[in-house]
């Protein structure tokens, strides 16, 4: 396997300083293949290593890592990022006005199918969607959307097979504005492989009905063939978001990585089956696991990062013991509280204060504005002020103040605030037991 084969490329080389370009081009190679093997396109593959190598040489090797494991730290995080960071949701009008999604994809993707399961979440979110059958070309196509659309419980609209689509579109849209509908999904149909004929239909219903979201469903089995194709229909249609069916084959999904990085669009789903209910929301973290197929050193990773943040916690703690926390303290120590999920999920680690607080809500969204002023004040201190908060006088806080955009009484808070914490935790020796047990991620 590839961790097999970088842990043979670095054994003996744990943790030494920083990552020299050998280190990196040895790991990098193993990553290429990685990615290859999973179907990323090449083109993409290519400007993707160039890029992690140009940001991981030269970087410090965290102390319980081998530089390759380092290596591939820096690449799933950039895989992440590439493919977004975070999920996207389809983007749906307010209230009773009216949503128009259109589906495209070639003939097989999964698009009625897609339909249906999409139609399941928006009807779960109180939508009411109306499902559309613009495949004209096969009867048993709308006899499929009409049947999956019935189990999930949708109205569908259908008017045979001798109307031309955009003017399907159009009547379904009316029905939809007559009957208080305001999700409409358009399933139109595909063919086998991107024809210009096909592509006409979908501009043509763009240009005369007003779609508001097309969303383009890929087949990931198709592998390289996926990138061609979602960038054909984003060049001659414009698509706003993907969705890939069937993951849950043995596809390593590397159409995922390409498709985003190829047409700039996010994945918004993934289908993971052929049941109705296999439509799930898309995790970029988890396609970089999937894409790069080494699951057992990305735990590894999460391990050592589990690690990084107690050996900081254990630093703070003895600060704490011998009182020499400063404002830089302060602002590592807030950093930490974010990474542990904020206040609250710190509250209950503490075995002193659990019990105690049990029925203290706290509200994390004001404490993380909180910390946010607390932060641009701390950052508006000289370096001296920082470590040495006892020079803090009223001109000193005053300019502080006016750097901060707050007012000087802020600042007096804030000083009197620290000095109160260091007293509390100097009492508090166990305080940082939760981050010892690594019961946080990064
Ligand atoms: P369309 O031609 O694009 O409308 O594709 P269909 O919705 O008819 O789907 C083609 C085939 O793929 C059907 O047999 C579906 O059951 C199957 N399919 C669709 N999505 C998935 C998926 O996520 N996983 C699996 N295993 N099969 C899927
Ligand atoms: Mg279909």
């Amino acid at each position: 396997s590839l961790s097999e084969k970088l842990q043979n490329i670095f054994k003996n080389l744990r943790g030494k300083g920083r990552l020299s370009e050998a280190d990196v081009k040895a790991a990098l190679k193993e990553v290429k293949l990685a990615l290859l093997e999973a179907d990323v396109n090449f083109k993409v593959v290519k400007q993707f290593i160039k890029s992690v190598e140009e940001r991981a040489i030269g970087q410090d090797v965290m102390s319980s890592l081998t530089p390759g494991q380092m290596v591939i730290k820096i690449v799933n995080e950039e895989m992440v990022s590439l493919m977004g960071s975070e999920t996207t949701e389809i983007a749906l009008k307010p209230g009773s006005e009216i949503t128009v999604i259109m589906m495209a994809g070639l003939q097989g993707a999964g698009k009625t199918t897609t339909t249906a399961k999409l139609a399941g979440k928006f009807k779960a979110k109180g939508r009411k969607p109306l499902l559309v059958a613009c495949d004209v070309y096969r009867p048993a196509a709308i006899e499929q959307l009409t049947i999956n659309g019935n189990k999930q419980g949708v109205e569908v609209f259908s008017m045979g097979t001798n109307q031309k689509p955009v003017d399907i579109a159009k009547a379904a849209i009316a029905h939809a504005k007559n009957n208080d509908f305001n999700t409409v999904i358009l399933d139109t149909a595909g063919r086998l492989h991107v024809d210009e004929d096909m592509m006409n239909e979908l501009i043509d219903i763009k240009a005369n009905v007003s779609v508001d979201q097309t969303i383009l469903v890929v087949d990931s089995m198709t592998g390289q063939d996926a990138v061609n194709v979602a960038s054909s229909f984003n060049e001659k249609v414009g698509i706003d978001g993907v969705i890939l069916t069937k993951l849950d084959g043995d596809t390593r999904g590397g159409a995922a990585l390409s498709i985003k990085a190829v047409t700039g669009k996010p994945i918004l789903y993934v289908g993971m089956g052929e049941k109705l209910s296999d439509l799930e929301q898309f995790y970029p973290d988890r396609m970089a696991s999937r894409i790069l197929g080494m699951g057992d050193v990305l735990t590894l990773i999460e391990k050592a990062e589990a690690q990084l943040d107690a050996d900081k916690a254990k630093a703070m703690e003895e600060k704490l013991k011998k009182a020499e926390f400063d404002f830089n303290d302060f602002l590592e120590y807030m950093g930490q509280i974010k990474n542990m999920g904020g206040i609250s999920s710190i509250m209950s680690m503490m075995p002193g204060l659990s019990g105690q607080m049990k029925n203290v809500s706290i509200d994390d969204d004001e404490a993380e504005k909180n910390m946010r002023r607390t932060e641009s004040i701390i950052y508006s201190m000289t370096k001296a002020e920082r470590s040495n908060p006892d020079i803090l006088n009223p001109s000193r806080k005053n300019r502080i103040a006016r750097g901060a955009g707050v007012d000087i009484a802020d600042v007096n808070r804030l000083v009197k605030q620290f000095e109160q914490m260091k007293k509390m935790m100097k009492q508090m020796p166990g305080m940082m037991k939760g981050a010892k047990k690594g019961r946080f991620k990064l």
